[in-house]
């Protein structure tokens, strides 16, 4: 355990802003060691002091004021494996990185989350907004989480109807936002199941570059080729990966809005092949993919804000183009908000979390203050066929 004063945040995030943490204690493992941390931020700070808990930080937009305590819990591994037939139940410390835990997964054969290769983050986090991606879920595999409760220290199981999952949600950013550390989660991993693979960027992949589709760490180089090449690969040295992943979670509208929406952006006929494929012909609300309301709505990838901008190469994600404030980049995200809202009629909500204090939103000195370049070129093909 480290414990420092008036301790920088930015670098503790993958977005790179935020001011400084009055006490930061950072912890590795498991729930001893995690206990141990929350008695010494209460020893110093008192019970009642507003106490944030971090992961790896890429999936929050920290205040430029700062916070007041900041707990970080990272590092850990994998902490027992029980070994069936089809299947092996593992239980992981919360500190471990996640993307470690699927190489070690797939190296060991293990499936049911290779699809999940390369998200960033830990995985104790990864409960919290049930991490998805390319049609896998964390919930589909996950059995248990343990916890230490904030408020009366004690160790906490929960198992998946108690998380009650949901797309990008569970009760943990509901009625337990803020109230449980989880320490591990256990999950069953198939030995030989393997779940479809029914994205367009997946099969052309394979398509083009070879590699057998069931196979588990084909499947994992796959998704870090496709990933990489959008920056959806947390990496330092990748300006366009200086963000939260994609910052607006897709929003469910009614069928026939849904489908003008999408012809809009792809033609006609696109909405209909879109829903019959991803939602089913029978839904009435379908899940729209976020990127193509922000298209629909006149976004372009490459857009620019002075220091806050579209990713050229994801135009879902908000990224920090050097020296950006927490402050620009709520103030960004609110624009696109409302442009979309006043466009589209459609509400886009923010899937990044934001801690600690902001100004609220003033569009006329946002227009005033803020020069807007357009994104220099129009939407690459592969983010139009981001979605089928
Ligand atoms: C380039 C990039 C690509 C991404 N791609 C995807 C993607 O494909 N799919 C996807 O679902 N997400 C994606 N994300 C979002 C992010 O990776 C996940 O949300 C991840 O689970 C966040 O983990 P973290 O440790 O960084 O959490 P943090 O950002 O540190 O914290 C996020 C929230 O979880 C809480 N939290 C953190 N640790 C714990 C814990 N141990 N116990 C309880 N609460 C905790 C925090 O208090 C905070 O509210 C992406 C992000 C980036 C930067």
């Amino acid at each position: 355990m480290r414990i420092s004063d008036t301790s920088p945040l930015a670098g503790h995030t993958t977005l790179g802003v935020g001011g400084a943490a009055g006490l930061l204690v950072e912890v590795a493992g498991a729930t001893p060691a995690v206990r141990e941390a929350l008695e010494a931020v209460r020893e110093r700070v008192g019970p009642q002091q507003a106490l944030t808990l971090l992961g790896e930080g890429s999936n929050v937009v920290v205040s430029d004021a700062g916070l007041p305590a900041v707990v970080v819990l990272r590092g850990g591994d994998v902490a027992a494996v029980e070994e069936g037939d089809d299947a092996a139940r593992v239980r992981v410390d919360g500190g471990m990185s996640w993307d470690d835990l699927v190489a070690w997964a797939v190296a060991r054969g293990l499936g049911g989350i290779e699809l999940l290769s390369g998200i960033p983050g830990t995985v104790g986090a990864a409960p919290v907004q049930n991490i998805a991606a390319y049609g896998q879920a964390l919930s589909e595999t996950f059995v248990a989480l343990e916890a230490v409760d904030r408020v009366t220290g004690e160790v906490r199981t929960l198992d998946a109807p108690a998380c009650d999952f949901g797309y990008r949600d569970s009760r943990l950013k509901r009625d337990l936002a803020d109230r449980l550390v989880i320490t591990s989660v256990t999950l069953d991993l198939a030995r030989t199941a393997r779940s479809p693979l029914g994205y367009r960027d997946l099969e052309r992949r394979f398509a083009e570059h070879g590699g057998d589709p069931d196979d588990l760490a084909d499947r994992r180089a796959a998704v870090l080729a496709v990933r990489r090449a959008k920056s959806m690969v947390w990496d330092p040295e990748d300006p366009w990966s200086r963000g939260c992943g994609s910052f607006f979670v897709s929003p469910y509208l009614p069928r026939e809005d849904a489908i003008a929406l999408v012809d809009g952006v792809r033609g006609e006929g696109a909405g209909e092949r879109l829903f019959a494929w991803y939602a089913g012909a029978e839904a009435e609300q379908v899940k729209v993919p976020a990127a193509l309301v922000l298209l629909a709505a006149g976004f372009a990838n490459g857009d620019r804000w002075g220091s806050v901008g579209l990713s050229p190469r994801h135009v879902l994600a908000l990224v920090n183009l050097g020296g950006a404030t927490a402050q620009r980049v709520a103030d960004v995200a609110s624009h696109i908000q409302g442009t979309v809202a006043s466009r589209l009629g459609v509400t886009l909500q923010a899937e990044p979390r934001f801690l600690g204090d902001f100004a609220a939103f003033d569009p006329e000195r946002f227009a005033a203050e803020v020069d807007h370049e357009p994104g220099a070129d129009a939407t690459p093909s592969w983010a139009r066929d981001a979605v089928r």
